[in-house]
């Protein structure tokens, strides 16, 4: 799919902004069908005005839409992820571009973490609590490390947490698929979690950050006891 749109030369800007608009979909038999956009950011339609192409220095595919850049616009190419999908573990992470790394907790709604790597090194972290038994989750922290702002990190960071709904530490499922098949079918299996975050700064970066969340409400986490519980283990 995207081998045939691959223009000669590649690019390396590790600095494009990343959308979160690639969806790798589960199908029943255990396959994946990959969907890239359909349109740019401003609705103009792929087919006919985008480019595919693959990013070095990140590690990910990217759009360049042409009117957009015909049009003057500063932002026409972005790089694309899957964060329910394009996740990594600690143990099996390549150490090269841009990569969701989880790290998961010590026990059953304790805090874990996403973080975000560039070519091994943390640039970001989501830390979140999630329950398997209420089918509650905590978005607790966002972090981005200064100067690399603005580029859609907060958010890859967010919606990768949101995918994270079954982080037991001692039922291990089998599923068939790689780890990646597993995490989808993770995401399926926790459909109908409620999400919640604690306070966002306010500052107006943040207030968009929050306004941009795909939640009701922000700023009123709602814990459960197992979660109080292993967070009053954590600190004793
Ligand atoms: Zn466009
Ligand atoms: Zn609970």
């Amino acid at each position: 799919m995207f081998e045939a749109r691959r223009p000669l030369g590649e690019y390396g800007r590790a600095d494009l902004p990343v959308r979160p608009a690639l969806w790798h979909e589960l199908n029943p038999d255990g396959t994946l069908t990959v969907h890239p956009p359909r349109h740019c950011p401003r609705r103009h339609p792929v087919p006919e005005s985008g480019t595919f192409s693959w990013i070095v220095a990140l590690r990910l595919h990217s759009l360049l839409c042409h009117r957009c850049r015909d049009d003057g616009h500063a932002d026409h190419q972005w790089a694309l992820i899957d964060p329910a999908y394009e996740q990594a573990e600690a143990g099996n992470a390549t150490r090269a571009g841009l990569e969701l790394v989880a790290v998961a907790p010590h026990e059953d709604a304790a805090p874990g973490r996403i973080e975000l790597h560039l070519d091994g090194h943390t640039i970001g972290a989501a830390t979140l609590v999630v329950c398997p038994q209420d089918r509650l989750g905590v978005l607790e922290h966002v972090q981005v490390d200064d100067g690399i702002r603005r580029r859609g990190y907060g958010r890859i960071l967010a919606l990768a947490a949101f995918s994270r709904l079954d982080w037991y530490t001692d039922r291990a499922y089998w599923v068939r698929g790689d780890r990646r098949v597993r995490a989808l079918r993770a995401a399926q299996r926790g459909a109908g979690y409620a999400w919640t975050t604690t306070l966002i700064e306010n500052t107006p970066e943040a207030r968009g950050f929050a306004e941009w969340l795909p939640l009701p409400s922000v700023g009123e986490p709602r814990y459960c006891r197992h979660m109080l519980d292993a967070a009053a283990q954590f600190t004793s």
